[in-house]
């Protein structure tokens, strides 16, 4: 057997009368700069995630990008994030011009543990209504949606209250999924989409959105993605050229429509993994009993992860390690190379991501489920 983690192929098959009836129209009025089908996939999908404005741009890491710029990060200004995630977070933090302050993970979640993040703030140095951390200025925090499970996002909005910091959630891998009720991407100040190949819901390229309920964001954000231009030809910022492409959106429109069916089939897999592998030596993933995941990684921990890995590799399995190497850690963040954050080290050595995704049949679970038993003698 040969198992993949993302079936792009099927995936475009169940899309693909659509989108080519969409791009054909598309190729005879060639509304190519912002056209209908951003538009109409802005609102579609911001009234799926449940905010008032969407603004489509190029890829996830743009999203947080000009989310930092239009909440008015200045040089040096501080922000609260993980190390165990993918890289554009960080990254985006220091391209707006900031500069990241790691907090440590919850053991079983994988998302920020707002204990650290509460400890941190509280022995904080505070002036002027403002919060000072080894001498930089925080303003706002960055929670990830790691694996397609919610951050706690009432606490890290209380936090974000008393210390005056705004949220940008990272829902790059968590589209669709739900925090007591309500869809993550809704909670924060702004939130940060991705629709690269892998995520849930994804496009044929890159592709971004950035979501908020606030007014005066939205029309810095609908500025910002255009040369900060408020008219033709005249720029109130320095901003950005990062719009989503009318092909790309005709794309996501379709696959927008699958999608509650899509995470449905990846939560029936994740209880099938749940049950069939309970009884093994293997730690299994947790979502706080308040959510409801949309398991974009089904990620299991031991510490004879290399050897598991190298034995799914072996019997056709295409298992993925993420993240082997904590951002922190990182050759371009040298500065931050001797941090200690004791949880995101521990889980990056031992952290492995079954395949998981709707096109993967009962057969290919059981399957991985009985080679993982195998393995395990
Ligand atoms: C994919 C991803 C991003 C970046 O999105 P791109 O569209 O690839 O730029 C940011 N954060 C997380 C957690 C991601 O998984």
């Amino acid at each position: 057997m040969n198992v993949k983690m993302v079936d792009l192929r099927a995936q475009f098959k169940e899309v693909e009368e659509e989108v080519k009836k969409g791009w054909n129209q598309t190729f005879e009025n060639m509304n190519l700069m912002l056209g209908p089908n951003v538009g109409a996939f802005e609102d579609e999908f911001s009234s799926f995630i449940g905010t008032k404005y969407g603004y489509g741009v190029n890829s996830g890491t743009d999203a947080l990008i000009l989310s930092l710029s239009a909440l008015g990060i200045e040089p040096a200004d501080g922000v609260l994030t993980v190390s165990f995630t993918f890289f554009a977070t960080p990254e985006s933090i220091i391209l707006a011009g900031g500069k990241p302050i790691f907090v440590d993970i919850d053991e079983d979640t994988l998302t920020i543990d707002v204990n650290h993040l509460e400890k941190i703030l509280k022995s904080a140095r505070r002036k002027d209504g403002e919060t000072y951390i080894n001498g930089i200025r925080v303003k706002g925090i960055i929670p990830v949606h790691l694996f397609g499970i919610p951050a706690p996002m009432e606490k890290i909005r209380q936090i974000a209250t008393e210390f005056n910091l705004f949220i940008i959630e990272d829902a790059a891998q968590a589209h669709g999924a739900l925090y007591k009720g309500k869809r993550v991407g809704s909670f924060g100040n702004t939130s940060a989409f991705s629709f690269y190949m892998s995520k849930n819901l994804s496009a044929l390229g890159d592709a971004g959105m950035i979501l908020t309920n606030d007014k005066e964001i939205a029309e810095k954000i609908f500025r910002l993605r255009i040369h900060g231009q408020s008219e033709r030809y005249t720029h109130r910022h320095i901003g950005y050229n990062s719009r989503l492409d009318e092909l790309q959106a005709v794309v996501l429109r379709a696959k927008l429509k699958k999608l509650d069916e899509w995470n449905r089939r990846r939560r029936e897999i994740a209880t099938l993994y749940l049950q069939g592998l309970k009884d093994l030596p293997i730690k299994l993933p947790t979502a706080p009993k308040e959510s409801v995941p949309v398991w974009h990684m089904f990620s299991v921990k031991t510490r004879k992860r290399d050897d598991l890995f190298k034995y799914l590799r072996e019997n056709g399995i295409e298992a993925a390690i993420h993240y082997p190497v904590p951002c922190h850690k990182q050759k371009a963040l040298e500065e931050f190379n001797s941090l200690s954050l004791p949880v995101t080290e521990r889980v990056s050595g031992e952290i492995l991501s079954l395949p998981i995704h709707q096109h993967l049949t009962n057969e290919e679970v059981s399957y991985i489920i009985d080679k993982i038993k195998d393995f395990f003698g």
